[in-house]
C-alpha cells in the first residue's frame, strides 16, 4: 500500500465509453486486494466516498466528476492463466481488470467453447462479474465457478453459484445498491473443449451480427436502458418514433442504428445532456406504451437528484 499512487483532478472522460464526464477528486489504480484493501481505509479515514470503476463501458459519469476516489480496476490486475484439469475440462483464472473480452479471445485460443459472446463486450471481467454480462444468448454466469471479492473487511471467494446472478444482476450489483462494499478482484471459469473452427466461426459470426445493428464507432455505454419483462426497449423507443432522435445538437441522440443505444455523436456532449434525453426517452416510451424503462447505465457522481 505505501507506494500506491494516489493521483488528484484526473479527467474521467478518458475511462468512460461515453467519452463525458469530469474529473475525479482521488483516483487510484490498485495492483493487488492488499492495496484495494488498503485504499479503501484511507477512504474512511479520510472520509472519502469510493466509486469502484472498471472499464467504463456502462457508466455515465456526471459533469461535475466524483468527488471522492475512483478506484479503477485496470491493467494492473489483469491476470490470466490456465489449467487443464483432470476431467478434461479447462480453469482459466481471471484478474478483474483485464478486459473481457481478452478472456474471450483467450478462450477461444485455447478452443474452448462457451465463452464467445465475451469477445465482443468492452467491459472489464470485475465489471461483466457485477453486471453478469451477456449477449447472444450467454451470460458471464454460465462458466464463472468461484469469484474473489472484497467485502470491506477481508478477502473472501465465493463459488459461482453464490454469486446471485441474474439478468444483469448479481450478488455484487445488490451488495452496491444497499451501500455495502464489494470489490471484484478476479474470477475462476471453467470451460469444455470444443472445435476450435467452429469456435472461431461463432465468434466471428456474433461480431458481424453485432457490427451490423450496433453503432460501435460512436461513444456509448451499449444498451441504455435494460430489456423490460415480455418486451425490447430498442422496440418500444422504436415504437415511441424515437429512433435517431436528438433533443438538440448536443451530440446526445437515440442512435439511427439501434434505438437501444443512446449515443454521444462526436463526443461533444455533456453528461447532462446524455441524461436529459434518456429522461425525456423514459417519459416518451412510458407516454406511448406505459413501460416504464430503467436504465442499465449506472451514474456516477452527482445527476442532481
Ligand atoms: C458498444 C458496447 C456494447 C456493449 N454490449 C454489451 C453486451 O452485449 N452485453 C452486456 O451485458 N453489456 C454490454 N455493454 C455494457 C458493458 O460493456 C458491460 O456492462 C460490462 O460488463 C461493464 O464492464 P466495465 O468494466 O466497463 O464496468 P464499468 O462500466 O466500469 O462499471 C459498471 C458497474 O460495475 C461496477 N464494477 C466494475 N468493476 C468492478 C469491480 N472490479 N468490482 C466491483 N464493481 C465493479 C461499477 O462500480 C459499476 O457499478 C456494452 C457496452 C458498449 C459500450
Amino acid at each position: 500500500m505505501a507506494d500506491i499512487n494516489i493521483l488528484e483532478n484526473v479527467p474521467l472522460a478518458g475511462y468512460s465509453t461515453f467519452r463525458c464526464g469530469g474529473p475525479a477528486k482521488y483516483f487510484a489504480e490498485p495492483a493487488t486486494g492488499d492495496e484495494v484493501a488498503g485504499l479503501f481505509r484511507l477512504a474512511g479515514e479520510m472520509n472519502w466516498d469510493v466509486f469502484v470503476l472498471g472499464n467504463g463501458s456502462n457508466c455515465l459519469i456526471s459533469d461535475e466528476g466524483f468527488d471522492g476516489l475512483i478506484i479503477r480496476i485496470g491493467r494492473n490486475m489483469s491476470e490470466l492463466k490456465s489449467e487443464e484439469l483432470e476431467d478434461g475440462r479447462v480453469k482459466i483464472t481471471a484478474g478483474a481488470g483485464l478486459p473481457f473480452a481478452r478472456f474471450g479471445n483467450y478462450c477461444t485460443e485455447l478452443s474452448l467453447t462457451g465463452a464467445e459472446f465475451a469477445c465482443g463486450i468492452p467491459g472489464s471481467c470485475g465489471g461483466a462479474v457485477f453486471m453478469n454480462a451477456g449477449a447472444y444468448g450467454g451470460e458471464t454466469k454460465d462458466f464463472v465457478t468461484k469469484v474473489t471479492y472484497w467485502d470491506g473487511e477481508s478477502i473472501r471467494d465465493i463459488e459461482g453459484s453464490e454469486c446471485g446472478f441474474g439478468y444483469r444482476t448479481s450478488l455484487f450489483e445488490k451488495l452496491n445498491s444497499e451501500g455495502k462494499t464489494a470489490v471484484i478482484l478476479g474470477f475462476e471459469a471453467v470451460l469444455s473443449k470444443g472445435n476450435k473452427d467452429e469456435i472461431t466461426a461463432l465468434v466471428d459470426d456474433l461480431r458481424a451480427r453485432r457490427t451490423a445493428s450496433q453503432p460501435l464507432d460512436v461513444p456509448s455505454a451499449g444498451s441504455t436502458f435494460k430489456r423490460p419483462e415480455g418486451y425490447f426497449a430498442a422496440k418500444l423507443i422504436e415504437d415511441a418514433g424515437l429512433k435517431g432522435f436528438a433533443l438538440d445538437d448536443s451530440g446526445a441522440q437515440v442512435s439511427p442504428k439501434h434505438a437501444g443505444f443512446v449515443v454521444n455523436n462526436g463526443g461533444t456532449a455533456r453528461a447532462s445532456d446524455v441524461m436529459r434525453l434518456i429522461d425525456y426517452v423514459v417519459e416518451k416510451v412510458f407516454e406511448n406504451s406505459g413501460v416504464r424503462l430503467e436504465k442499465e447505465v449506472r451514474l456516477v457522481g452527482n445527476f442532481g437528484g
